[in-house]
């Protein structure tokens, strides 16, 4: 199975028709998804899945680390396409609204911080640090007003 890019996935298990389905709502449509956001669009391509077989290919996905799963403060499960090509980038999460936005711009302090914290707490813990997620939760400015 590969992506768009030509990069191979590396999967265990059978590759499903409803599986590719799922796979290609995030290569298309991208972004943060639920559950529910991948069935609506599953459903238009594969009409034969269900929202069971949505949840269970979602949990198999972000098993594989095809996909991060987030789970944000709505309490509703988020999937994110894990991309080699996508830039690494964290997220500001909306408690009014939801919405979740995605910024690689990070600021200066952010990124000797966050290279100092990694440092100090691999020495700590004796482990090797390789990634991290960062979400920060608040309101956006819409709902401020
Ligand atoms: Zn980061
Ligand atoms: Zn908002
Ligand atoms: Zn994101």
């Amino acid at each position: 199975m590969r992506n768009r890019h030509g990069r191979k996935f590396k999967c265990a298990g059978r590759w499903t028709a409803a599986r590719q389905a799922i796979l290609d709502v995030f290569l298309n449509r991208g972004g943060h998804l639920t559950a529910d956001d991948v069935f609506m669009e599953v459903k238009k391509r594969a009409p034969g899945v269900g929202l069971a077989t949505v949840y269970r290919n979602l949990d198999f996905l972000s098993r594989e680390g095809l996909v991060s799963r987030f789970q944000f403060s709505d309490g509703r499960a988020h999937y994110e396409l894990n991309d080699d090509e996508r830039e690494h980038h964290h997220h500001l999460i909306c408690k009014s609204c939801g919405n979740v936005s995605d910024y690689s711009e990070f600021i200066h302090r952010e990124l000797k911080l966050m290279k100092d914290l990694e440092k100090e707490l691999s020495k700590k813990h004796d482990f090797n640090i390789d990634s991290h997620e960062l979400h920060f939760y608040g309101v956006c400015g819409d709902c401020r007003e």
